[in-house]
């Protein structure tokens, strides 16, 4: 058996018990009327996340269907489309892109390309009228996630941020405790998320400064975003310092982000990280108790504990195959999104103000 088809056979069979598994957590009113059309969605960059992750990924949704590519490297096309059966007509260069507004195969372009690049192609999707699923992070401005929120609104297609931490069951467990506060009222968050990457090829986008290279941007959504959601609320102030050891490497980005989130009520997160150092936990003080996760973002095994012997334990058969169920559903109930533009946009303005911070070494109000 050659590797493709034994690949599509591990994939068929997994199909079965993960859209079983993916599904006993959805709401029975919210699932999708038998023998109803799937999502089309069309991958918007076909790299490591996209080629890895996602497509996949997309194999184990119960409401998705990869349908389309969009891609500036033609060689790559024929084997996606030899394993994926990607028709002809939903094949798109990023010059001919917008004519998918002309394709009723595809109703979401995910724009899964660098940083730099997402408000670009974004804009260009939400101008097609398709809907807009966006890598994180978001964009690399405020103004750039303003005009993504903005053509998708006006266009009226629906924006979800590829969050994937926010779909997964125990991260929910602990969103859910910032209002419920089982363990008393919050004192302090810690949150690190970092790998000890190798040194990318120089000319790999990641060390760009313009394309949304350094670990603020990379991996510091990670835990900006879970400060945030253990926070329940938006914080006030930023400082922050960038570092960078590899110089040789990290010419124009960091390599390492320490942050320090004020709150409302006196909460302060303290937040790490890196493309230099594993870090991967998001601990939770309260005056009662504490909770923890870890690792707190991972592609599976998330996992956690509480200061009462809770453990947050909780299985998903695959983070991104639930991730994008849980958007199509809400494109076929035209119902909110989990993770709405508005979430990007939050995060980007505080890694701004933290490049702020960075600059001038000092405290910056938000
Ligand atoms: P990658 O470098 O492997 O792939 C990027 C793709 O964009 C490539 O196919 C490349 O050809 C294409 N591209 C188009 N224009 C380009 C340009 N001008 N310069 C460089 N590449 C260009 O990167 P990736 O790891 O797949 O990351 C893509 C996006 O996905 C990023 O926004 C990243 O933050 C996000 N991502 C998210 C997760 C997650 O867990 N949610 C994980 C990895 C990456």
């Amino acid at each position: 058996m050659s590797q493709l088809s034994s690949r599509r056979r591990i994939l068929k069979q997994g199909l079965m018990g993960a859209a079983l598994a993916a599904s006993s957590s959805f709401n029975p009113l919210a699932i999708a009327k038998p023998g109803r059309r799937k999502i089309g969605v069309a991958l918007v960059g076909l790299g490591y996340y996209s080629r890895d992750l996602l497509a996949p990924a997309l194999q184990l949704t119960q409401y998705c269907e990869l349908r389309g590519l969009v891609t500036g490297s033609p060689e790559k096309v024929p084997q996606w489309q030899q394993e994926y059966g990607i028709a002809d007509r939903n094949i798109y260069s990023y010059e001919t892109m917008h004519q998918v507004a002309d394709n009723p195969d595809i109703d979401v372009l995910y724009i899964v390309v660098p940083t730099g690049l997402h408000e670009k192609y974004a804009l260009i999707a939400a101008n097609a009228g398709k809907h807009v699923w966006c890598e994180k992070p978001m964009a690399m401005t405020e103004k750039e996630c303003l005009s993504i929120i903005g053509a998708c609104n006006k266009n009226g297609v629906q924006l979800a941020v590829g969050y994937r931490m926010q779909h997964e069951p125990n991260t929910r467990t602990v969103m859910s405790y910032a209002s419920s506060q089982p363990y008393g009222k919050l004192k302090n968050i810690i949150a690190k998320a970092g790998y000890a990457g190798g040194a990318p090829n120089p000319d790999n986008w990641r060390l760009s400064r313009k394309l949304g290279g350094g670990a603020l941007y990379d991996m510091g959504v990670y835990p900006i975003n879970a400060a945030r959601y253990t926070a329940g609320s938006e914080p006030v102030a930023v400082t922050a310092r960038l570092e960078v050891e590899r110089k040789n490497v990290f010419k124009e980005v960091d390599e390492s982000a320490y942050l320090t989130l004020e709150f409302p009520g006196g909460v302060i997160a303290e937040c790490a990280t890196s493309v230099g150092q594993n870090m991967n936990m998001l601990r939770a003080n309260c005056t009662k108790g504490w909770y923890e996760l870890e690792p707190m973002q991972a592609y599976s095994g998330v996992k956690g504990r509480t200061s009462s012997g809770v453990l947050l334990d909780k299985t998903v058969a695959n983070q991104q195959a639930r991730q994008m169920d849980d958007d199509a559903l809400a494109i076929f109930h035209k119902s909110p999104v989990l993770v709405p533009g508005e979430e990007g946009l939050a995060d980007i303005r505080i890694i701004e103000a933290a490049h702020r911070s960075n600059a001038s070494g000092k405290r910056v109000a938000l």
